[in-house]
């Protein structure tokens, strides 16, 4: 096997702001992985939050020898030992795994949601993200996202209130918070949640900073909107642990290594009686396509990091209606975006 990546900075439709920071172009790596004909593609968007950059996505990807496994069919003991390399790094696996899914499905000639099995008329309806911004601003976002019925709303900052108002004065569709863990005090999390409530949120996203789980079980005692783990879920040894503090699991490929984990975590979540969600950071349609392929066994999804950059160099999985649309096209579906569009 050949592996090659470059580096592609992807410019954002608008200064995107959650609870810790903002950004106007955020750089991925692509990742190509070559074998016998076929080109697999895979992408790395490396988060600060988890300590990667795209220097050391280079850096790991860089220490990877692939031309001792001779076959990429190997799944399993090839990203075995790919993530027993070094601690951490998981966007960087990620574009292993998500290279080498590619592959295997246009090896074969089929797209990866056949090989598991699925059905690409259960996907899910994705929502549409709304960073924090200011009011002419989260307006204008409301107005453009018009064809998404749910929309997931970025709080934590300073004026979650002003903006629960502006959105609600520009829209009836069904709510999602994330708090990105901006609320700092039990007290402080229950009465926002309390107030949530009132004004047709669905559920809320990582309410507390993640290194406060007990203090999460104590808010979750208090309030009835259905509490979602990102910040606290990055794989699946992460999940057992959330029960009774959480209701459900935020999995990003960017958090948990890949498709081969990430699908291993829906699983272990159903047994866990938690739900399955899967979110993304700003990524191409590579990243974006690979967690879609999975998208009919959630219960709910977040998956427009795509939609949200302006220069996406790839197409694959659409939006129609609100509903992810998966292609019939072998692995992730992937293909260089027409000059046309
Ligand atoms: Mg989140």
């Amino acid at each position: 096997m050949r592996l090659s990546f470059e580096r592609f900075d992807l410019q954002l439709r608008h200064v995107f702001r959650i609870a810790r920071g903002a950004s106007t172009v955020d750089p991925v790596v692509i990742v190509r992985l070559e074998h016998d004909g076929v080109v697999g593609l895979g992408e790395a968007a490396p988060s600060r939050r988890y300590g990667e950059s795209i220097d050391t996505v280079g850096k790991f990807l860089k220490a990877i020898d692939a031309s001792r496994f001779e076959d990429p069919f190997q799944v399993e003991s090839i990203l075995s030992s790919v993530d027993a390399m070094a601690p951490g790094n998981r966007a960087a696996k990620a574009s292993v795994d998500i290279a080498l899914h590619d592959w295997v499905g246009k090896r074969l000639g089929v797209p990866l949601y056949r090989l598991w099995g699925l059905d690409a008329r259960k996907t899910p309806i994705t929502s549409f993200t709304i960073g924090i911004d200011t009011p002419e601003v989260v307006e204008r976002k409301v107005r453009e996202a018009e064809e998404y019925s749910i929309l997931k709303v970025k709080l934590g900052g300073e004026n979650d209130e002003e903006m629960m108002k502006v959105i609600r004065r520009a829209t009836k569709k069904a709510l999602r918070v994330d708090a990105n863990e901006g609320w700092k005090t039990r007290e402080t999390a229950v009465e926002k949640i309390k107030w949530l409530e009132q004004e047709g949120v669905e559920f809320v996203e990582q309410p507390m900073p993640a290194s406060d789980l007990a203090g999460t079980a104590w808010v979750r005692e208090r309030v009835n909107l259905p509490l979602i783990a990102d910040e606290n879920c990055l794989r699946l040894a992460d999940i057992p642990p959330l029960r009774g503090a959480f209701d459900g699991i935020n999995i990003k490929l960017m958090k948990c290594t890949g498709v081969r984990e990430a699908v291993a975590m829906i699983q272990t979540a159903r047994a866990c009686g938690l739900k399955a969600m899967a979110g993304c950071m700003i990524e191409t349609s590579v990243g974006i396509s690979a967690a879609a392929q999975f998208s009919p066994m959630l219960d709910y999804a977040d998956l427009d990091g795509n939609l949200l950059i302006s220069n996406d160099p790839f197409e694959g999985v659409l939006v129609q209606g609100g509903r992810l649309v998966l292609p019939d096209r072998p692995g992730l579906g992937v293909r260089p975006r027409s000059s046309s569009d």
